[in-house]
C-alpha cells in the first residue's frame, strides 16, 4: 500500500533474473534479457519494486520534493524483504551512489545517501558516503538513449582517499534502470580491491 496515496503497490515476485533481480517470465530463463546481453561487473542486486504507478510517484517525491520521511519507510522495507540476503552477502560496508558536488548544493541533498544511512541505522553496517565520489557533472541519465548513458558515466566516477578495502560492498540508489551506473562504480570499486559488489534499489525499469 502507497504511504500517501492508498494505491495497492505490487512486490516484485519470483522468477526474478538472478543478477538485477527484475521479473522474468520462466524461471528457467535465469537471466532477464538485459543480462544476457552484457557482462556486468557487480555479483547481484534486488530492487522491492517495479518503477511504475504509486512507487514512479512516491521515488519522485523523495528524490526532487525532499520527502525524506519515505526514506525510513523504504529502508524498513530494504531490511524485512532482504535483510537475510543481506547477511548472506556479509556486507562489510554500505556505499550510496553519489551526486556531483553541484548538483548535490542545488538540491540540498543526495537521496540515495539518505536511504544508505536509514538503512545502515537497520542493520548496523557502517555506511561510507565519502569514497565514492562523481567527478563529472553527467546529464541526467533519463534525458539520454542507450548508447549515451554508457559513455556518459565513462570515468564520471573515482574512488577517493579516504576508500579503506572493503570486501563486500553493497551500493545503494533509488533506481535500477540499465545498470550501467551501478556498474561503473563497481568496475571501479573491483580495480581498488573490492571482491564483491552488490545492490539495492527501491525501483526498477520493467525488465525487457
Ligand atoms: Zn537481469
Amino acid at each position: 500500500m502507497c504511504l500517501e496515496c492508498r494505491q495497492k503497490v505490487e512486490y516484485i515476485e519470483e522468477p526474478r533474473c538472478k543478477k538485477c533481480g527484475k521479473p522474468i517470465r520462466y524461471e528457467e530463463q535465469e537471466y532477464c534479457y538485459d543480462c544476457t546481453q552484457h557482462i556486468f561487473h557487480y555479483e547481484q542486486g534486488m530492487s522491492i519494486w517495479l518503477h511504475k504507478g504509486p512507487v514512479r510517484w512516491s521515488v519522485y517525491q523523495f528524490k526532487y520534493h525532499n520527502r525524506r520521511i519515505f526514506a525510513e519507510f523504504y529502508a524498513k522495507e530494504w531490511w524485512r524483504i532482504y535483510g537475510n540476503q543481506l547477511k548472506k552477502w556479509g556486507i562489510d560496508v554500505i556505499i550510496p551512489v553519489p551526486l556531483h558536488q553541484k548538483r548535490r548544493r542545488k538540491r540540498g541533498y543526495n537521496q540515495s545517501e539518505i536511504l544508505a544511512n536509514e538503512l545502515g541505522k537497520q542493520c548496523n553496517i557502517p555506511v561510507d558516503s565519502q569514497s565514492v565520489i562523481r567527478i563529472v557533472n553527467t546529464r541526467p541519465q533519463k534525458e539520454l538513449n542507450n548508447k549515451e548513458r554508457k559513455t556518459n558515466l565513462n570515468n564520471a566516477f573515482e574512488v577517493t582517499q579516504h576508500w579503506r578495502r572493503a570486501k563486500k560492498v553493497l551500493l545503494i540508489d533509488d533506481i535500477y534502470t540499465t545498470g550501467n551506473t551501478i556498474d561503473s562504480i563497481a568496475r571501479l570499486l573491483k580495480q581498488k580491491g573490492a571482491e564483491k559488489v552488490y545492490f539495492l534499489t527501491i525501483s526498477i525499469g520493467q525488465g525487457f
